[in-house]
């Protein structure tokens, strides 16, 4: 059951405004309902802006993997990505077999080897 404080529960402050939190249930984390749904909403919308900034890396990825292999090129500098714009760090699945890393970007397969990007694919989604 809730614990209930009798006593003014010292040091204890609103996670929003930090204002003293005063009487009530011992694990209370804020002053009002206001305060609640502003800390709530911010992180909500912070995460929100994190996965569209993954989203966004994901995509350019996307384009620049996509446009890479409809040239006839067999393989690219991963820095010469980079300078496309592309981020190493964003991919949607990893496996790691023997000396070769195999990454996904959606549905566009392709492998980091000795700094470069090879093997560029597109698997059948159908
Ligand atoms: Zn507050």
């Amino acid at each position: 059951m809730k614990k209930y404080n009798e006593t003014s529960q010292d040091g204890h402050v609103c996670l929003e405004c930090g204002d003293e939190l005063g009487y009530g249930r011992a694990d209370r984390k804020f002053c009002s309902d206001a305060c609640r749904n502003r800390f709530h909403n911010r992180h909500v919308q912070s995460s929100r802006q994190f996965k569209q900034k993954v989203n966004l890396a994901l995509d350019r990825n996307y384009d620049i993997l996509d446009s890479i292999r409809k040239t006839s090129l067999k393989s690219i500098e991963v820095a010469d990505l980079e300078n496309m714009g592309f981020r190493k760090d964003y991919f949607t699945s990893y496996v790691k077999r023997s000396t070769k890393e195999l990454y996904m970007c959606y549905d566009i397969k392709y492998a980091i080897f000795h700094g470069r990007v090879t093997s560029i694919s597109k698997m059948e989604t159908f």
